[in-house]
């Protein structure tokens, strides 16, 4: 099987690629901290991954993955060390620029496969603007395609960094990376329901990880398991191929 990486082919080898399928993929994660148990790249890593297992799945021609950007916009993790954080301009700016050299061409659709939702409004503007620029169409995944299994299987509110949910599918992916010696005890006090990120009635706030949790953990990583790891992951990895099987077929 021919490699789906953009960047091991060779360029004759990447015009008859997107020339078949005009959608490509591009991996955005970030290098931030993930508590004292989960590694620092644990968002670009799951990303790039579930763009490579997803892949092998489509039934129609596969799509090529662009090389994942390994920073993204995680100021509100600066208090801990090894985290390594772009502005949302310059974001913007990449993505935009990416979807530019892809534009010029021949390629008409840019799934974003979004492993850190602190990447959300830079991407959400990149969409904007490369429709309005290029008549490019940027979808972006971060993490919607699983929200029902979500809900049904992890049972902590509020578990958006680090927590039962993101330790499951580390346990799930590279259980060697996961110091299950040091998951930590967490209890994160919000100033306001309204604030809480499970709420249905919320509103987006400029929070600071540092100040929530001393831990740099929201959520409960003490409820992680390999077995929700794994169905997760499993989920995912369908949802992503047929996602990506409709947009490829979309005019
Ligand atoms: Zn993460």
């Amino acid at each position: 099987m021919e490699t789906d990486l953009l960047g091991e082919l060779t360029s004759p080898e990447a015009r008859k690629r997107m020339g078949r399928v005009t959608l490509v993929l591009l991996p955005v994660g970030s290098l931030e901290q993930h508590g004292p148990h989960l590694p620092l790249d644990t968002d670009c890593w799951d990303a790039f991954h579930l763009a490579q297992e997803a892949v092998k799945l489509v039934k129609g021609e596969r799509p090529l993955i662009l090389p994942p950007i390994p920073y993204g916009v995680s100021y509100h993790h600066m208090s801990f060390a090894g985290t390594i954080s772009i502005s949302p301009t310059t974001l913007y700016n990449l993505v935009c620029e990416i979807g530019e050299s892809l534009s010029a061409q021949g390629v008409r659709k840019v799934l974003v496969v979004n492993g850190h939702g602190g990447n959300e409004p830079a991407l959400r503007a990149a969409a904007q603007s490369l429709r309005h620029k290029e008549g490019l169409v940027l979808f972006i995944e971060s993490g919607g395609l699983i929200s029902p299994l979500r809900e049904k299987l992890i049972g902590t509110k509020n578990d958006v960094h680090a927590g039962e949910y993101e330790t499951s599918t580390s346990l799930a992916n590279r259980e060697e990376m996961v110091r299950k010696e040091r998951i930590p005890q967490v209890e994160v006090k919000y100033p306001s329901p309204y604030l809480e990120f499970s709420s249905q009635q919320r509103v987006s706030w400029g929070f600071d990880v540092g100040e929530l949790s001393p831990q740099g953990v929201l959520g409960n990583p003490a409820k992680a398991s390999r077995e929700k790891g794994e169905r997760l992951w499993n989920s995912m990895v369908e949802t992503l191929a047929d996602l990506i099987d409709q947009l490829s077929s979309m005019a």
